[in-house]
Order: C-alpha cells, then sequence, then structure tokens
C-alpha cells in the first residue's frame, strides 16, 4: 500500500472518554457525530468504537450514512441531524432513524409512513436560535411541537438547536442558550415533556458546562482535535495520520524546475522525492509549496505543484532518504508532528476540512495498540 490514513482506534476511546468524564458532572449523555464518514475516520468502524464508551446516539447527516450503519449491523439510536425532504420518510421509518424535523410537512410525511408501515418514528424538533441554518423559528416551536406531538405515529423525542460562535463569542452564544431555555420553559409551563434537550457542540462542551443539558453533540472533539485554541484541562488525542511512500528519488542539479507550472526551482543541487498522494486523494493542491511531509523523522517541504496523484518533496537534507520510505504528511514520526490544525492554517480553512477532504480512495487502517 503506498498511501493510507491510519486510524488510532485508542485515541478514539480515549477521546470519548474524556468527553464522558467532562460531561458526566451535568448528567449528560453522548450523541456521537459520525457524519462525512466520521471526519474521515471511517463511520462503522467508529461507530463500533462507540460500543465501549457510554454513547446514547450516533449523529449523521445524510440518510445513506444512516442506512449504511444500518447495513453493517449498528443498531443504536441514529439521528439524522439535518433536513429531509418528504420522498425520504419511507426509508427514515423502516429504518428506525430518528429525524430532526422543523417542517409541519415533514412531521405529516413521517406519519403516514409510520402509520403505513404500522412503526412509531421518533423525531427531534430543531429550534432556530441564532444559527439561521435549519430550525423553526423560537415564536413558532411550541406551536409545531404541539402539532407534530398530534399525528398519529410520531413521538417528539427531542428538541435541540446549535451554537454559531460557541469557541469565539460569548455573548452571543449566552443569548442562544436564553432563547433555547426560554423555549424549554414554555413547554414545561405547557407540561410538553421532551427527554432529549440537546445543543453543545465540541466548542460548547469545551467551553459552556450550562449547554450539556440531557445529551451533547461532539463531532471533532472525538477526533482528537480541539475546535480552537483555548486552552482546555481535557486532554485529546489525534487519530488520523496520513501517510505515503517515497516512490522516487533523483538528483537534479541547481536550476532545475519541478511538477506543473514550474513553480519551483532547485537553487542548488538537490535530491527530490516522489511521494504517491496528490489532492485526488485530498491532499489540498494549496499545499504546493507550503506543505511538509515527515521522512526519517525529520520535516522536509513540499515543493512545485501537488498534481492529481502525486507531489514533491525535498530530502536533499535527509540523505538516507530512500525509495519506500514512508512520509507522514498529518500525525507523527519520531520527534516530529504535522497536525491537522498547521495543514489547515496553510490551506486556509479549518481542520474540519482538512479531515474530510481525505476520500474514499485512500485506505483506512485502524490501529488497535
Ligand atoms: C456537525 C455537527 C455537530 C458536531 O460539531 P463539532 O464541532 O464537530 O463538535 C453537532 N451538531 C450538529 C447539528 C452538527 O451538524
Amino acid at each position: 500500500m503506498l498511501t493510507w490514513a491510519e486510524i488510532d482506534v485508542n485515541a478514539i476511546s480515549h477521546n470519548l472518554h474524556q468527553i464522558e468524564s467532562k460531561v458526566r458532572p451535568a448528567g449528560a449523555g453522548i450523541l456521537a457525530v459520525i457524519k462525512d464518514n466520521a471526519y474521515g475516520h471511517g463511520a462503522v468502524e467508529v461507530a463500533k468504537i462507540t460500543a465501549g464508551v457510554p454513547v446514547k446516539m450516533l449523529g449523521v447527516a445524510m440518510i445513506e450514512e444512516a442506512l449504511e450503519l444500518r447495513e453493517a449491523g449498528i443498531d443504536l439510536p441514529i439521528l439524522s441531524l439535518c433536513c429531509i425532504l418528504p420522498n425520504q420518510a419511507e426509508e427514515v421509518v423502516r429504518h428506525d432513524i430518528t429525524q430532526t424535523v422543523c417542517e409541519l410537512s415533514i412531521c405529516e410525511a413521517l406519519s403516514r409512513e409510520a402509520i403505513r408501515l404500522n412503526k412509531q418514528t421518533k423525531v427531534h424538533i430543531k429550534i432556530d436560535t441564532g444559527m439561521g441554518r435549519i430550525g423553526v423559528q423560537c415564536d413558532e416551536a411550541i406551536q409545531l411541537i404541539r402539532n407534530a406531538a398530534q399525528l398519529p405515529g410520531i413521538a417528539v423525542e427531542g428538541i435541540s438547536t446549535h451554537f454559531a460562535v460557541a469557541d469565539t463569542d460569548e455573548d452571543f452564544t449566552n443569548l442562544q442558550l436564553e432563547r433555547f431555555n426560554s423555549v424549554i420553559s414554555c413547554l414545561n409551563d405547557a407540561g410538553i415533556h421532551i427527554p432529549l434537550r440537546h445543543a453543545a457542540n465540541s466548542a460548547a462542551i469545551m467551553g459552556l458546562p450550562d449547554a450539556c443539558f440531557d445529551m451533547v453533540r461532539p463531532g471533532l472533539m472525538i477526533y482528537g482535535l480541539y475546535p480552537s485554541e483555548q486552552p482546555s484541562e481535557i486532554q485529546l488525542k489525534p487519530a488520523l495520520s496520513l501517510k505515503t511512500r517515497i516512490v522516487h528519488l533523483k538528483t537534479l542539479p541547481a536550476g532545475r524546475s519541478v511538477s506543473y507550472g514550474r513553480t519551483h526551482t532547485t537553487e542548488k543541487p538537490s535530491v527530490i522525492a516522489s511521494l504517491a498522494i496528490g489532492y485526488g486523494h485530498g491532499y489540498n493542491r494549496k499545499l504546493s509549496n507550503t506543505g511538509e511531509a515527515i521522512i526519517r523523522g525529520i520535516k522536509a517541504p513540499i515543493v512545485g505543484t501537488v498534481c492529481m496523484d502525486q507531489c514533491l518533496c525535498d530530502v536533499t537534507h535527509i540523505p538516507k532518504a530512500s525509495v519506500g520510505d514512508e512520509a507522514v504528511l498529518i500525525g507523527r514520526q519520531g520527534d516530529e508532528e504535522i497536525t491537522a490544525d498547521e495543514v489547515a492554517q496553510k490551506v486556509g480553512t479549518i481542520s474540519y476540512e482538512i479531515l474530510c477532504s481525505i476520500n474514499a480512495r485512500v485506505p483506512r487502517i485502524y490501529k488497535r495498540v
């Protein structure tokens, strides 16, 4: 194998346990967010790892993702976090997927299917407290919950909201929290009891204990990354390493250009390694002339433009570098480390996107050390 992502299974369990001990005092359970193939870590495998930790539910973005889990025999409750259209109601009901809803028309479609299939289906009502993405507006929430609860075949199991700036703006986050709390107290006044109230993503778990409610929804933290640079007592271990190998080595004289567009020219005689990874694996083209690899425990710069399947690396300062050597693009080797956050910074994005970009072509290898 030339290019692969190595997933440290123990790191994922460790991170889940860290989250668990952080939210335990608040009495909250965990919904493990494993959308987008568990942020590139492999949804089915991560779902299996959660079996060893008290995880209440799994969260996905697409119905197809939920079906993949069901087909793999995962029988934990699954919450579909995004909106669906009425023609997806049948699959949701048939496979016992809990659906996030913010419109009555979807509740009605789910109710029709539940009656037809002789099942009960659970919904969580999403409330827009300031994210402005999906969710019923706060002043319409109680009415929607009442209407949904009256539909046959429907159980309103949860209400939720999502924070826009939990890691960067305390005032706005508190305002969102207040709005959510006021919906909750209206429900209490109306005698409506909803068992699962949830709001906190990773950033809120880190910084906002009041947002834990009955359940928290960590994504990024499970994979060992911090949503922001705020100091934290939680110790997370990054779970994913991205690795490839040197497949060709050559010594070039000074003044020779490498790769498309001739964006790099050797200044002195240089040893240039060809690595078996490119943007077609999800190694971003913006890493051209800025990325780094670790080879034999030493960092080496990516030189020239990243191609679809290959890129080049200057290993002049690593005399022992050889064809077949492992090159680490994200992760540790020896005393050196390249974090997903560092890569993200170079690309001008966030660690989430770096992880999610590692595509299906890259085999995932699970390490249980
Ligand atoms: C993705 C997502 C999360 C997880 O967010 P992290 O920042 O990765 O913890 C939680 N809730 C919802 C609704 C999401 O879409």
